[in-house]
């Protein structure tokens, strides 16, 4: 089937279009694992003006049998960075972006920056690149292979598997580890799909010698000073801080695999505690690992209960109160967790 000259829906800003673009990824993949082979998608803009042409232009042709080019309902800069680990885990052979096309590929292409290279490398399982970025097309084929026709096909309407069509219920898909994470980060979902790559070690993607040199997003913590109030528990929006309170103290803990290096926390303790060691690496974040930051003797707040040094009869919020008690100011820290809960 060759494109039947559909009409380009007009390019979208990232703003305007997420829902369409989680529908069209959900869409891809649930098509993708319903398929008995694996195709080797090919990802494009609306607004790409031929996107077989180029997929021919940049595919070897051992892989022009397997390859299926998908229009996207949006930019592909919309589409979540695990979008790519998560239809090879569907069971695509390999995927590749096609930005030839695209009205935005810089910021595409940055956003791809850091997964790229760890996905850049031959899949063992099939043998081709399992991620490709492809910002230009070649003038002209090398060699002299007969020209192919590839499929392009509208992520708002994939077919329905034959099974479906011809009313045989269709054997369920084994359900990948990202499948119910559409309301997870973009980060969660990211480290997700990968860490479930790389636990087969047949594959050898994500690549482990790239995934254990390369500094990944995260931040490695330490805490010195910590008062054990919790303010940044309650600012980080991975939930990759925790706060445990055991036998009289309170320790203070980093999942390394879900800090996605915002520095939210940073900025919001309200006794500067935090600072960076240094950036965590792939490889840290694709093995779940706890960092202890602090281990603080507390008691209850004598008003609120709350975790307290034991040297303060008030934790900061309780003593902040009984020092402003008409006061309008934020007590410390509540600056920070107002500017989260309203999403500035
Ligand atoms: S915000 Fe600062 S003082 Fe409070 S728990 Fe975190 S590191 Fe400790």
């Amino acid at each position: 089937m060759t494109e039947g000259a559909p009409s380009p829906a007009p390019h979208l800003s990232p703003d305007d279009d997420r829902g369409d673009t989680d529908l069209g990824l959900r869409a891809v993949r649930h098509w993708v694992q319903a398929r008995s082979t694996a195709p080797m998608l090919v990802l494009a803009c609306p607004e790409h003006p031929d996107p077989a042409d180029s997929a021919r232009r940049c595919l070897p042709p051992a892989e022009w049998e397997t390859a299926v080019v998908v229009r996207m309902p949006a930019c592909l800069g919309t589409l979540p960075r695990a979008a790519a680990p998560e239809v090879l885990l569907d069971g695509a052979a390999g995927v590749t972006y096609l930005l030839d096309g695209c009205a935005e590929p810089d910021s595409t292409a940055t956003s791809l920056a850091d997964v790229l290279p760890l996905l850049a490398s031959p899949d063992a399982r099939t043998g081709v690149p399992a991620l490709r970025v492809v910002a230009s097309v070649p003038e002209a084929f090398d060699g002299d292979e007969p020209t192919p026709s590839l499929h392009v096909l509208d992520a708002r309407s994939m077919p329905v598997p034959r099974r479906a069509l011809l009313g045989a219920e269709a054997p369920a898909p084994e359900p990948t580890p990202t499948e119910d994470d559409a309301a997870s980060t973009d980060h969660a979902r990211l480290v997700t799909a990968l860490a479930a790559l790389a636990a087969d070690p047949a594959r050898g993607v994500p690549d482990v010698g790239v995934a254990t040199g390369r500094p990944g997003p995260g931040l490695l913590l330490r805490a010195h000073g910590c008062t054990a109030c919790g303010v940044c528990v309650r600012v980080c929006g991975e939930g990759a801080l925790t706060l445990r309170v055991e036998d009289g103290a309170s320790f203070l803990e980093q999942r390394v695999d879900r800090c996605s290096g915002s520095g939210e926390c940073l900025d919001a303790c309200p006794v500067d505690a935090l600072s960076t060691r240094r950036r965590a690496r792939w490889a840290e974040h694709l093995r779940e690992g706890v960092l202890p930051l602090a281990v603080v003797d507390t008691h209850p707040c004598g008003r609120c209960g709350a975790p307290t040094p034991t040297h303060d009869d008030l934790c900061t919020v309780c003593a902040f109160r009984r020092a402003n008690p008409f006061g309008s100011h934020l007590p410390p820290g509540a600056e920070a967790l107002v500017r989260r809960a309203r999403g500035i």
